[in-house]
């Protein structure tokens, strides 16, 4: 039986680290502040939104939140994130996806300046974290790094493979392992004989959106599992591990809800934090 990896345990840690990081810039006249941006009606966004902004006061965070009705025209976003852009005591500027229909995301996130880019999905901060140079890093595969060096195990040498491919966790996710000195294989919808490569996985992180997909069948005994999925299903919410038998197969194992969530959020605060640092 696998050890849960109790991502919301972990999130708490990196808070208190975190808070003590605010009260020292707090001191020296330094309030970290996150702008958020939300338009449209989309209720998970909304609840994403209101535990961002949660997080922020639980760390010292000062947030400002702007709403925009489904209506919001693009010009109207990218005036107030040029002018978030302007405003020093800005440092960290959020576009929660995704925007109503009509609006082109990335015309609109290509606006947030690299240096408040907090979510490090612009092209300049995964272009850095590929260079491994000091960038914002996406923030799950951020948290999911956090997890995995939690078991204790040396990343350096293991096997590991990163199911899903997307710009926003998996490719990122691929880097920092790499980064780390694991081998990396990137799995996607057209790799064939998935589950061989799967098991031969050390760490295995499952990033595609496909409730219970990955079977005990296709995990290495004893290998570290972090399930990214966030699946709503007809009995809640599941990720795409398939946790009920692949914990008894992996040693460590994140559950679905109570894992990476938790922790994409805590690292949110972490690159505000850190592009406030910058002030001083
Ligand atoms: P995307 O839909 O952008 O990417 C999914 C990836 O999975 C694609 O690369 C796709 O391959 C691959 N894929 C699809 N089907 C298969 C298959 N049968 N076998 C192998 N690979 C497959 O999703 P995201 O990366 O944005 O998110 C993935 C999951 O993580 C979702 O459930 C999402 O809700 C969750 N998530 C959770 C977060 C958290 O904080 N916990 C944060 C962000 C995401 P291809 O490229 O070939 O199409």
């Amino acid at each position: 039986m696998a050890t849960i990896i109790d991502g919301k345990k972990i999130s708490l840690e990196v808070k208190a680290e975190l808070k003590e990081k605010v009260d020292k810039l707090k001191e020296k006249n330094v309030m970290p502040c996150l702008a958020v941006i939300l338009a449209g009606n989309n209720p998970a966004s909304q609840i994403y939104v209101k535990n961002k902004i949660t997080s922020c006061e639980e760390v010292g965070i000062k947030s400002l939140a702007f709403t925009f009705g489904e209506d919001v025209s693009e010009k109207q976003l990218i005036e107030l994130i040029e002018t978030l852009n302007a405003d020093k005591t800005v440092d960290g500027i959020l576009v929660q996806l995704p925007l109503p229909k009509g609006i082109n995301e990335e015309a609109v996130c290509s606006h947030i300046s690299d240096s408040k880019d907090v979510d490090g999905f612009s092209p300049y901060n995964v272009g850095g974290l590929v260079l491994g140079r000091d960038s914002f890093e996406s923030c799950t595969p951020k948290g999911c790094m956090r997890l995995i060096k939690s078991t204790g195990i040396d990343i350096c040498g293991k096997r590991a493979v990163v199911v899903g491919r997307s710009n926003i966790v998996g490719k990122p996710m691929a880097m920092m392992l790499l980064k780390e000195n694991a081998t990396v294989t990137i799995c996607h919808s057209k790799t064939e004989n998935l589950a061989e490569i799967t098991k031969e996985a050390d760490i295995l992180i499952a990033a595609v959106g496909k409730a219970k997909m990955i079977k005990a069948d296709m995990v290495k005994n004893g290998a570290v599992v972090i399930d990214v999925g966030m699946n709503r299903t007809n009995d809640g919410l599941c990720g795409d591990v398939d946790f009920e038998n692949v914990k008894d197969v992996a040693a460590f194992i994140t559950p679905v809800p109570g894992g990476v969530g938790p922790m994409t959020i805590a690292m949110l605060m972490s690159n505000t934090i850190k592009s406030a640092e910058k002030r001083l």
